[in-house]
């Protein structure tokens, strides 16, 4: 079998990430991030085996940074590349799984683009400009909400008149979709169990933070909702906060919309409660030194996680382990251990040797003796947009195979 390449890309409003893969080797051919697009400071820093490199985007344009792209491609891709793999954002309720990028597509991207203004504006700028870099290939679009499609009325609908829902689509979504299902199903694995089976809860902390309950390869329940602001408490993001927030925030300290949502989304989370950072390598170790706010934004972190994972076990029939993955979950022992503290109910406990995070931080399983399983495993987005890339193309073959035989 040939070793296909997938190209995936995931495009900020100022930045541009993207990683060459090969089917069959797990570290990726060429992989990079142009960042500070949109300014006149736009640099691209690209790595393939031992070579790194740093090129200026002399313009800062996302149709600069992606040119630069094309004499990389061709000079570290042995063959041409079998896909383009784009992450997009927010796919609303149109899209259940990966979709060769066509007109019709990319129109329900936009139509969707309400729901995440922040990014799926940027995500289609990213298809326009790599389509015309790239043409002659298939471009297809992986949606961070689509594995939660499976979700049961039960676990989308808010509790709201029926009309914000129908009219306005007004529901749950659930992101991080790509992580938790490469997670749960990287665990079924090294459990030895079918591939992509088991009941499983997740959750993926990094500088967004979301938690899933997953069945059998499908999610039922999640922590984000309509926007990634749901659920846990993240790096700068409030997660769960009294909906009346926003009306007493507004008549008695006359603050407008605008400026609740950037403190809600910018200003809040680990930064807002310990005064001092949003990362959590920053507040471990300010907690060391007994830095109070630190302290305080890691107790809360860790209890709100523990009570989002508690809730979502409502949704499974068993529960076959619990997972941590993200920059969070697989690098700190210590978000891990003050979260299990609080799972005791559930017979979660942790072995302290397995749970300090070993060189090179592979896939394993962390639990005590007698508790039911808990897993470290790195989460890897880009290799699963590219299997899945990959899959559609196989999946299409086979169709008009069959309807030429
Ligand atoms: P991600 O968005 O998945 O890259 O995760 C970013 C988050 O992971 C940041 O809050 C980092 O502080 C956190 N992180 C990375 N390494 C560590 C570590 N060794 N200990 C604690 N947190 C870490």
């Amino acid at each position: 079998m040939t070793d296909r390449l997938v190209l995936v890309i995931n495009c900020g409003s100022s930045s541009l990430k993207f990683a060459l893969l090969g089917e069959a080797d797990r570290t990726p051919v060429l992989s990079g991030l142009a960042e500070r697009l949109g300014t006149a400071e736009g640099v691209l820093n690209w790595k393939a085996g031992d070579i790194r490199e740093q090129v200026l985007i002399a313009d800062g344009t996302h149709r600069s940074a992606m040119a630069e792209l094309l004499p990389l491609i061709t000079r570290f891709a042995q063959q041409p590349l079998a896909a383009v793999g784009h992450r997009i954002v927010h796919g609303g309720e149109h899209f259940t799984g990966a979709s060769v990028i066509d007109d019709e597509v990319i129109q329900a991207i936009k139509d969707s683009s309400t729901l995440a203004p922040l990014h799926n504006p940027a995500q289609l700028t990213g298809i326009n400009e790599a389509m015309r870099v790239f043409e002659d290939i298939p471009h297809i679009a992986i949606f961070d909400t689509a594995f939660h499609q499976s979700m049961p009325p039960h676990a989308y609908r808010y509790a709201l008149p029926e009309y914000l829902y129908t009219e306005h689509s007004v529901r749950r979504y659930g992101f991080h979709g790509t992580s938790h299902r490469y997670v749960s199903r990287q665990a079924s694995l090294l459990m030895g169990m079918e591939p992509g089976h088991g009941a499983w809860l997740t959750a993926h902390l990094g500088n967004g933070c979301s938690t899933c309950a997953v069945l059998d390869g499908r999610s039922l329940d999640t922590s984000m909702g309509l926007t990634p602001l749901e659920g846990l408490v993240m790096g700068t993001r409030s997660g769960d906060v009294d909906p009346n927030l926003h009306s007493h925030l507004a008549r008695n300290l006359g603050w407008d919309l605008e400026r609740i949502d950037n403190m809600l989304n910018r200003e809040s989370g680990l930064l807002g409660l310990s005064g001092l950072s949003n990362d959590m390598r920053t507040l471990v170790a300010a907690r060391a030194d007994g830095h109070a706010g630190a302290s305080l934004a890691i107790d809360v972190f860790c209890y709100r996680l523990a009570r989002s994972l508690a809730g979502l076990a409502v949704a499974l029939p068993r529960l076959d382990g619990l997972i941590f993955t993200g920059g969070i979950g697989e690098n700190s022992p210590l978000v891990r251990e003050l979260t299990v503290r609080h799972l005791a109910l559930f017979g979660l406990a942790i072995d302290p040797a397995a749970n300090a995070t070993p060189p090179g931080n592979p896939a394993r399983q962390i639990q005590a003796e007698h508790s039911p399983a808990i897993l470290v495993i790195p989460t890897d987005e880009e290799r699963q947009i590219a299997e899945e890339c990959l899959a559609l193309l196989d999946f299409t073959a086979t169709q008009s195979a069959e309807q030429e035989a």
